[in-house]
């Protein structure tokens, strides 16, 4: 199965006004509370793609309750180690198609805490085919632990998909993970310069391969995506959609790759079902959510090519 790693889970709250601005009272016209947290966001989407996926972190409280019961709801199977402090909250503010984001910085997490999940992380690693590690680390979380658990998975010979930034990403890397997926942003922090046109992001892209990671895929939003394939470039043009919430849409993307991975699709496919996940969540009012049958019909509009001269 695929194993997937949320370390700072949320209860996503999100609300829809009519209007917002600071300091104002607002009555949503519609509200939705849903289990989040990027690592949470691609099991969703994996569960939607009929893939066998196994959800595991750290959860605490009575958030952490309503967490594993919508997981339950769902019939999606998970193993997350119980913490004494409560799971974060995250508050969206959708306001005609713009979102506005409050992010908890969710709860302390103990040394004894860490140390309980890398025994449960190495219980289910016998059972996984491929591991994804998605989002940021709660306080008291080393930046390294992404780290270990790459240490540990590849001990396994099972394959990771990392999607963090910054300091974890960073160090992340350092352990060789099978696949990276920055988007542009998240990448230019990692090499601390301003990445313009292709060549400037490919050569970003190499400069991580390097560093002892297979794979490189950059999402570029609309744009769609550049990825560097065992040493080889390719192209991905998405279809112009109207995007409805592209929130979440790296995590679909992550979800669609691993499923691919998982699958054996040679790398064209596996790219263009990654892609076409992504955009399938872009149509979608709901984070971390895909039509499949959408997917189906984008995965025939996506263009994968091999770059000339890359
Ligand atoms: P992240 O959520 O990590 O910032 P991106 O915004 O780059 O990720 O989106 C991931 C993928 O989702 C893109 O590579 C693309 O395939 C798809 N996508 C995102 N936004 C749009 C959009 N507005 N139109 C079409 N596809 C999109």
């Amino acid at each position: 199965m695929i194993l997937t790693v949320t370390l700072n889970a949320s209860v996503d709250i999100r609300f829809t006004v009519k209007e917002f601005r600071r300091g104002g009272v607002f009555r949503s016209t519609d509200d939705k509370q849903s289990a989040g947290g990027k690592g949470l966001n691609v099991t969703r989407v994996l569960a939607q793609l009929g893939a066998p996926v196994l959800a595991t972190g750290l959860l605490g409280g009575s958030n952490g309750d309503f967490i594993a019961t919508e997981l339950d709801a769902r019939g999606i199977e998970h193993a997350f180690v119980r913490i004494a402090g409560n799971t974060r909250v995250c508050i969206a503010i959708l306001e005609e198609g713009v979102q506005t984001e409050v992010l908890g910085r969710g709860p302390n997490v103990s040394g004894a805490e860490l140390e309980g999940f890398f025994s449960q992380f190495r219980r289910l690693l016998p059972r996984a085919k491929i591991v994804t590690l998605s989002g940021g680390l709660p306080p008291g979380v080393p930046a390294g632990t992404y780290g270990r658990l790459i240490e540990a998975a590849k001990g396994h010979g099972v394959a990771v998909i990392l999607d963090t930034s910054g300091a974890p990403l960073a160090a992340g890397i350092k352990a060789g993970p099978f696949a990276v997926k920055p988007n542009r942003s998240e990448l230019e922090t990692l090499v601390n310069r301003r990445l313009d046109g292709e060549a400037d992001l490919a050569r970003a892209m190499s400069e991580i391969a390097q560093s002892g990671v297979e794979n490189v895929i950059v999402s570029l939003g609309a744009q769609g995506a550049l990825a560097l394939v065992q040493g080889r470039f390719y192209r991905v043009t998405v279809p112009r959609i109207k995007a409805v919430n592209p929130v979440g849409s790296g995590d679909a993307t992550v979800a669609g790759l691993a499923w691919g991975i998982y699958q054996g699709l040679e790398v064209q496919s596996a790219l263009a079902l990654a892609a076409a996940c992504g955009v399938s969540n872009a149509m979608e009012l709901d984070t971390g959510c895909i039509d499949p049958a959408a997917v189906e019909k984008l995965i025939t509009e996506v263009k994968v090519e091999r770059m000339a001269g890359l």
